[in-house]
C-alpha cells in the first residue's frame, strides 16, 4: 500500500502532467488535491495533445480511477467542457471519475469579484474565479457540490450571494457586468442544469480513498502549481489560494499525513514563473527570450509568456525540505542543449549577508541577489537519448551538482514532451 504525492518544486509548470501521466499507469487511483482550472497540465500521447485543467491526467490510462478532491475548487462549466472533450476522444469516464461532494463550486460572480477587487491585476491571477472561491470557502460561505445538486438549497445560496455581490458593486460605485436580478435567474437555471449533468460523478471521495487504502491499492496524489505558490510557504502574496505543498494532499483529499510515504518532486532543469512576484534568478533580454522560446514557455491555460531563469538551488533545497521529497524528476533537460556554460544559483546575497534559505518576506526576497556557480554546458541535443550513460558527461555532472545541492536523489530525467522521452537515472553507486 503506497500513497505517492507528486509536487512541483518551483512555481508550477514543471512538467508534472507528463510525469503524473507516466506514473499513473501503475496506479489504482489518481487524485487531484487543490487548485482549480487556473492550472493546466499538458500531456502528449502520440500525436494527440491533451490540456487538462481539472481532471487528473491519470484519466488517459485505462486502469486508474480518478478523483477531484474537496480541496479543489470546481467551475462546473469548465469541468463539463473538459469531460465533453475527453468523451469525444473516447476516454471512458463513467465509474472512473469521482468528484468530491465537498468540493466548492466556482460561480460567475467569483470572476466578477476577482476583477472588482483587483486580485487579477495585483497578483496576476488567471481570472477564473479561483481566489474568490477559496475566500468564500475560508469565509464559510462557499457553495459545495452537494448544495449545487439540490435546486432548493442552490436557490437559497445563490440569493444570498447575489445580494452580497450587489452590495460589493454598489459599495465600489461600479455597475456589475450584468444587472444582478437577471444574473441571479440565469445563474440558477444554468448551474442547476450543469449540476444535473455532474450528478453521476459526485461522490464521498474521502470514503472512496479510505477504502482503497484498506484494500492496499496504490494512490497517486497530484498537486497543481508548485511549492513557491503555496499560500503559506510560497512567495506570499504572489501565490495561489491553496496549499500546493505535499501536505495539501492530506487535507485536500482527507488522507492521513502518515499515509504520504513517497513524495516525488518535479523540478525543471531551469526556472520559470508566471505572473508577478520575486524571481531571483530571472533572465532578461536576449538570454531570457532564447530560453523561453527553446523551452516553449507559454502558459497552458492562458498562453501568457512565462518568465524564465537559471535553476535555483536555494529554492530547490527548500522545496525538498518542506515537502519531504524522497526523489526528484528533472524535466526539460533537453531545453538546455547548445550552451557552452550554465549558471546555478547556490546561495543568495542580501543586505551584506549570504543566505541559504529563501526569506519569508517577499520584500527581503526581492533584495536577494543570486550567487552563481558556473558549470560547463553541452552542445548535443538530448531528445533521442534514453540511457543515462549516453548523456554528455557535462549533463551528468549538472544532474549530480543539483542532487548534491538539494539533498534528494534525481531518479528520472525527462528530455522531451513524449511519453517515451525519459531516462532512468541509476543510483549514485551504480553510475
Ligand atoms: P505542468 O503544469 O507542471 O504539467 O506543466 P505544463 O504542462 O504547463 O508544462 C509542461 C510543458 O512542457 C508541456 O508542454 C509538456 O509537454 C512539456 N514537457 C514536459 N516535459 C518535457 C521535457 O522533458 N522536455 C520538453 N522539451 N518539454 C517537456
Amino acid at each position: 500500500m503506497t500513497v505517492t504525492v507528486v509536487v512541483g518544486c518551483q512555481w508550477g509548470d514543471e512538467g508534472k502532467g507528463k510525469i503524473v501521466d507516466l506514473m499513473a499507469r501503475r496506479m489504482d487511483w489518481v487524485a487531484r488535491y487543490q487548485g482549480g482550472a487556473n492550472a493546466g497540465h499538458t500531456v502528449v500521447v502520440g500525436r494527440q495533445k491533451y490540456v487538462l485543467h481539472l481532471v487528473p491526467s491519470g484519466i488517459l490510462h485505462p486502469k486508474p480511477k480518478c478523483i477531484i478532491g474537496h480541496g479543489v475548487v470546481v467551475d462546473p462549466a469548465y469541468l463539463l467542457e473538459e469531460l465533453d472533450g475527453l468523451s469525444t476522444r473516447d476516454i471512458a469516464l463513467e465509474g472512473r471519475l469521482f468528484l468530491s461532494e465537498g468540493a466548492h463550486a466556482i460561480l460567475p460572480y467569483h470572476k466578477w469579484l476577482e476583477t472588482l477587487d483587483g486580485q487579477d491585476v495585483r497578483v496576476g491571477t488567471t481570472k477564473r474565479g479561483v481566489g474568490p472561491a477559496y475566500q468564500d470557502k475560508m469565509g464559510r460561505t462557499g457553495i459545495r457540490m452537494y448544495e449545487l445538486l439540490d435546486p432548493k438549497r442552490l436557490r437559497r445560496r445563490i440569493d444570498e450571494h447575489a445580494e452580497r455581490v450587489e452590495r460589493a458593486f454598489r459599495g465600489a460605485g461600479i455597475a456589475p457586468p450584468q444587472p444582478i436580478e437577471a444574473a441571479r435567474t440565469e445563474w440558477l437555471a444554468t448551474y442547476s442544469g450543469l449540476a444535473h449533468r455532474l450528478r453521476g460523478f459526485v461522490a464521498d471521495t474521502v470514503a472512496l480513498l479510505a477504502e482503497a487504502r484498506e484494500r492496499g491499492e496504490k494512490i497517486l496524489c497530484e498537486g497543481a502549481q508548485g511549492t513557491f505558490l503555496d499560500v503559506d510557504l510560497g512567495t506570499y502574496p504572489f501565490v495561489t489560494s491553496s496549499t500546493t505543498t505535499a501536505s495539501g494532499a492530506a487535507f485536500g483529499l482527507g488522507l492521513p499525513p502518515s499515509a504520504l510515504t513517497k513524495v516525488v518532486g518535479i523540478c525543471k532543469a531551469y526556472a520559470t514563473r508566471v505572473g508577478e512576484g520575486p524571481f531571483p534568478t530571472e533572465l532578461h533580454g536576449e538570454d531570457g527570450e532564447a530560453l523561453r522560446s527553446q523551452g516553449g514557455e507559454f502558459g497552458a491555460t492562458t498562453g501568457r509568456p512565462r518568465r524564465v531563469g537559471w535553476l535555483d538551488l536555494v529554492q530547490l533545497r527548500q522545496a525538498v525540505r518542506i515537502n519531504g521529497v524522497t526523489s526528484i524528476v528533472l524535466t526539460k533537460l533537453d531545453v538546455l542543449s547548445g550552451r557552452s556554460s550554465l549558471e546555478i544559483a547556490t546561495r543568495y546575497r542580501a543586505d551584506g549577508e549570504l543566505r541559504s534559505y529563501t526569506p519569508t518576506d517577499v520584500e527581503a526576497l526581492e533584495r536577494c541577489e543570486p550567487v552563481y556557480e558556473t558549470v560547463p554546458g553541452w552542445e548535443e541535443p538530448l531528445d533521442r537519448i534514453r540511457r543515462y550513460a549516453d548523456l554528455p558527461l557535462t549533463a551528468r555532472r549538472y544532474i549530480e551538482r543539483i542532487e548534491d545541492g538539494c539533498g534528494a536523489p534525481i531518479r528520472t530525467v525527462s528530455v522531451g514532451s513524449g511519453r517515451n522521452q525519459i531516462i532512468t537515472v541509476p543510483s549514485r553507486a551504480q553510475r
